[in-house]
């Protein structure tokens, strides 16, 4: 095992020398993260909303009022789902991509806030983040393992680009400049549900949580003297961790080519679209992103796995308070400034 050194407000980055070979001292550590709590104020719920595995874990002096506040986060995802999934063709979001190529499409005031922030990543991201990739997205079938003509993409690659979404803060209202543009927001999503979770834990005096879904979580308070360890799996061994984050208020966000893919003829097409070509970006397996709130960390690791590492480190470099831990193409691992080194 080696120690990578301090790491922001609290404890080690542990990384496993060989991938998925435990350490001693590594299956000690992870016991201490899964054995379940017997405490009666440590409540965790888990569900299957957003196409995903949600989960939440928290402490409450009430052990009534600590399981009421796990239901809520969770009745917080499925409301958001309403809101936000593209599969619900009743959703705020299929909406908008049925009406707004023909008028402006008034909007509640969460969407508004969460289209707004998408394109701030894109503009940081001089679009790599782009929310319009679904315009050339919507032609890829994961499940079935499906994709579009060559001619297709590029009949459709004009359609993305976040220059299109037009905002108007007075009305709230979202329209698209052209014909053919299409909004998805799962690059972004989760994230913002982890937040607003987080958000109404805080508020209800909530000390020490850690609320999960998919690849973001966030952490709210420690977990009572000790740290929350969040892994980092291999990204081509399901049941292998590589990394293990001690975290304490922090967001993490890990996007990674292993979550929806299939391959054909070689190439392996996942679910992050890179807006330039309207294919899966290949020089990186998965991207981590740590930071302050789960909506940035979130944007962010999507955003990185498009970008690469050169232009995803530098970009990374230019923020404060945020750090990432890259996986290549080769399985070669590679981190921000602000995580130590490895010690040799
Ligand atoms: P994540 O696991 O957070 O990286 O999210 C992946 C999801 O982001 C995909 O399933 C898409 O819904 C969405 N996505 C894919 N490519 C992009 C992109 N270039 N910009 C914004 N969102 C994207
Ligand atoms: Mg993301």
């Amino acid at each position: 095992m080696t120690i990578l050194g301090h790491y922001r407000q609290i404890g080690y980055l542990f990384q496993l020398v060989s991938h998925g070979v435990f350490t001693r001292q590594i299956v000690a550590l992870m016991l201490l993260v899964w054995l379940p709590q017997t405490h009666a104020a440590w409540v965790e719920k888990t569900a299957a909303v957003m196409g995903t595995h949600i989960s939440v874990e928290l402490w409450h002096p009430n052990e009534a009022r600590a399981n009421q506040l796990a239901q809520d986060v969770i009745d917080e995802m499925w409301r958001i789902d309403l809101l936000m999934s593209p599969f619900r063709e009743e959703s705020e979001l299929s909406r908008i991509n049925r009406q707004a190529s023909h008028a402006p499409v008034h909007i509640t005031q969460e969407m508004y806030q969460l289209l707004k922030k998408a394109d701030g990543f894109s503009r940081l991201s001089q679009g790599a983040f782009d929310i319009t990739f679904a315009s050339v997205g919507q032609l890829y079938d994961y499940r079935e393992a499906t994709r579009p003509e060559p001619k297709s993409v590029n009949a459709l690659l004009p359609m993305i680009n976040f220059r299109h979404l037009l905002l108007d803060p007075t009305a709230q209202t979202v329209a698209f400049a052209i014909d053919g543009v299409q909004i998805d927001l799962g690059g972004i999503a989760k994230g913002h549900a982890v937040d607003r979770a987080i958000e109404h834990l805080k508020a209800a005096g909530v000390k020490h949580a850690l609320v999960t879904a998919g690849g973001d979580s966030r952490i709210l308070g420690d977990r009572k003297g000790r740290p929350w360890n969040v892994a980092i799996r291999n990204p081509r061994d399901k049941k292998a961790t590589i990394v293990l984050l001690p975290l304490a208020n922090s967001a993490i966000s890990t996007s990674g080519d292993y979550e929806r893919y299939f391959e054909a003829d070689g190439v392996r097409y996942h679910h992050i679209i890179s807006p330039k070509t309207g294919q899966s970006p290949s020089q990186l397996r998965s991207v981590t992103v740590i930071g302050g709130d789960a909506t940035t960390t979130d944007a962010l690791s999507t955003t990185l796995f498009v970008l690469g590492l050169k232009k995803g480190l530098k970009l990374i470099g230019s923020l404060t308070d945020i750090d990432a831990v890259i996986i290549d193409s080769q399985g070669k691992m590679h981190y921000s400034k602000g995580l130590a080194e490895p010690e040799r």
